[in-house]
């Protein structure tokens, strides 16, 4: 880009090295992807400086006739990839990011200290679904609402679908939240709607992980259950930075008298996108997000999901023969979650080592674990490398890498002391001193 590198050198030359790190790294953060460059060309735009507080149609500023067309495109787009009759489901394109859009669902269905219930986040739910320790309230979810998390099944590491359905009817939830940050395995989401209609609770499908592979139909959809759907734009979905919110136009729930009234959700979810949370939209990411949207109704997008998933568990084989433990055992979506305990080795030495050859992966707990900072596992996702066009072959290639890396740890620990930290700094100080890790880069 010869403007920006005249205009801002030093700028510049940032972006131009961390587009050198993404290319030159092999990337297996779950999280991440590589979007098209037609949708980084839609970010750069001039639509970056409209402002269009409020709704098409209604907004609380003039000069708004192409921004609602680039809205309402938007919407139907979301709702034609999701395979959504416009007459049931509705969608806000414009929340910034997946944690404000949950909030934005609490906001607008709860009052505070309303109780919710999602997945524990060291069981692999998200802050935003409300987290606490015993100390403190970690995400401010916990702290405008009562949050009681399920949780999984320690030997089966399957979220635990009877207790979750006990400890709701005692806590009777005003709000189920059924999604994850990291859970290799499908969520059942039938059964998490019988425990939300019996506790008359909101159904939020977070997809925000899987919206991806739900928009390509390789694995099951969350919206014949759910009463809301959320998702991130730049995970697995891979559009720019950004979230969505579907809802049902109408909801059928019991009210405190037990008689079943039909709520108007749209509304509710509208507003507390505008005013309540948010100001003005970035119609810039809502035109990137249509581009997005296009791209997952392709069939090249099929194909992509599909080999996603082969690689998952073409990721899920290498590993078992290679005797690592998974959680769960196994994978039905685009992450496996290591359980790296059988080896004697963490998370956060695993993931330090890894950087330091160029290999990007996430330290994550593991049911069980006591420490968040020093966790025993590491989630391992796809969606990136198979953007780059790698198959199962490569994948095997990638593994090979991380076992040879894995070997190194104990080694290198023996050298720098039993602390992650004193680990981190040795290996930073001392890297080229051991020549398999040389050899590695
Ligand atoms: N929900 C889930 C399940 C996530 O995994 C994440 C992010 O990793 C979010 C929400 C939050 O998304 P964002 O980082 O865009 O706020």
């Amino acid at each position: 880009n010869q403007v920006l590198s005249e205009k801002d050198p030093e700028v510049f030359d940032i972006i131009h090295k961390e587009g050198r790190r993404q290319i030159e790294g092999i990337n297996l953060i779950a999280s991440e992807n590589h979007c098209s460059k037609a949708v980084l060309d839609a970010l750069g735009t001039c639509m970056n400086q409209k402002y269009s507080e409020g709704l098409p149609g209604k907004r609380f500023q003039v000069g708004n006739q192409h921004i609602d067309e680039n809205e309402l495109l938007c919407q139907q787009r979301a709702l034609e990839t999701f395979r959504l009759n416009p007459e049931e489901w509705g969608v806000t394109v414009q929340p910034y990011s997946g944690a404000i859009s949950n909030f934005i669902v609490y906001t607008g269905l709860l009052q505070p200290h309303d109780r919710i219930m999602g997945l524990d986040l060291p069981h692999g739910g998200h802050l935003s679904h409300g987290y606490q320790t015993r100390a403190r309230k970690v995400s401010y979810v916990s702290s405008f609402f009562e949050v009681n998390p399920y949780r999984l099944n320690e030997k089966t590491g399957l979220i635990d679908y009877d207790r979750l359905e006990e400890n709701a009817k005692i806590y009777n939830p005003k709000v189920i939240i059924a999604g994850a940050s990291a859970y290799a395995r499908l969520i059942d989401y039938k059964r998490i709607a019988s425990v939300a209609e019996e506790c008359g609770a909101y159904l939020l499908a977070d997809m925000a992980h899987l919206s991806g592979l739900v928009a390509a139909n390789v694995i099951p959809s969350p919206f014949d259950h759910c009463d809301l759907v959320s998702t991130t734009t730049h995970k697995s979905l891979r559009g720019p930075r950004g979230a969505l919110v579907f809802y049902r136009r109408g909801v059928k729930k019991v009210d405190k008298k037990g008689n079943k009234i039909m709520y108007d959700i749209e509304n509710k979810i509208n507003k507390a996108v505008y005013p309540m949370l948010q100001g003005g939209p970035h119609q810039h990411s809502i035109a990137a997000i249509s581009l997005a949207l296009k791209q997952a109704q392709t069939p090249q997008y099929k194909e992509y999901q599909t080999q996603v998933l082969q690689n998952s568990k073409a990721m899920a084989e290498s590993l078992l023969k290679r005797n690592y433990t998974l959680v769960s055992g196994g994978t039905d979506n685009h992450l496996v979650l290591l359980d790296l305990r059988s080896k004697n080795l963490d998370g956060a030495r695993m993931e330090t080592l890894l950087e330091l050859v160029n290999i990007y992966v996430n330290k994550n707990t593991v049911p069980g674990d006591k420490s968040a900072l020093i966790p025993s596992g590491l989630r391992l996702g796809t969606p990136a490398l198979t953007t780059r066009g790698l198959v199962e072959k490569d994948i095997d290639q990638v593994v090979e890498f991380i076992d040879r890396a894995t070997h190194l740890v104990p080694q290198i620990s023996k050298q720098s002391g039993s602390k992650v930290a004193e680990f981190k700094s040795w290996i930073q100080a001392n890297s080229e001193s051991v020549p398999e890790l040389v050899s590695l880069r």
